[in-house]
């Protein structure tokens, strides 16, 4: 696996909206739930947790796409449709990059792996801690940890 070198620029499919960070992940995921499954047109959903302080749009206007809800923007291309990000509504310290936008994800691995409850049969992940559903809020603190630690 190779190494996340910062800054790291990424895309959309077609390039019209283009995206930066400069912080590292706070936590990698992969998320099997059926509302992932359907967004990404996949298996399942990746997601690397880039503090906000460390993201930045630097080309285009994503839109907000998926089920519109109050809970969770998701974030998406206006031309091509790609998925891009997701924020979370009264968690603005982090986005959910989809790390595959960045120009090079070949160090992406999933840290801990959730909604295996509605996983495919055939969809398998070396994610170290696996979830049902989500951990618990006050989980979250630890896995951050152990994930950074393990990073660095
Ligand atoms: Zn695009
Ligand atoms: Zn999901």
């Amino acid at each position: 696996m190779s190494e996340l070198n910062l800054p790291a620029e990424g895309g959309c499919r077609c390039g019209r909206v283009r995206l930066k960070i400069t912080a590292p992940p706070l936590l990698t995921m992969a998320c099997h739930c059926r509302g992932c499954q359907q967004m990404s047109s996949s298996a399942y959903s990746l997601s690397a947790a880039i503090p906000a302080d460390g993201f930045e749009v630097t080309k285009g206007e994503p839109v907000i796409g998926g089920l519109h809800g109050a809970d969770a923007h998701h974030y998406f291309c206006p031309y091509c449709m790609s998925w891009m990000f997701t924020k979370s509504e009264g968690m603005d310290w982090f986005v959910n990059l989809r790390p595959t936008m960045l120009d090079d994800p070949s160090w992406f691995s999933p840290f801990i792996e959730t909604w295996t409850s509605e996983k495919l049969p055939g969809a398998t992940t070396p994610a170290v801690h696996s979830y049902a559903a989500l951990p618990a809020m006050e989980e979250y603190e630890v896995l951050v940890k152990e994930y950074m630690g393990q990073a660095s």
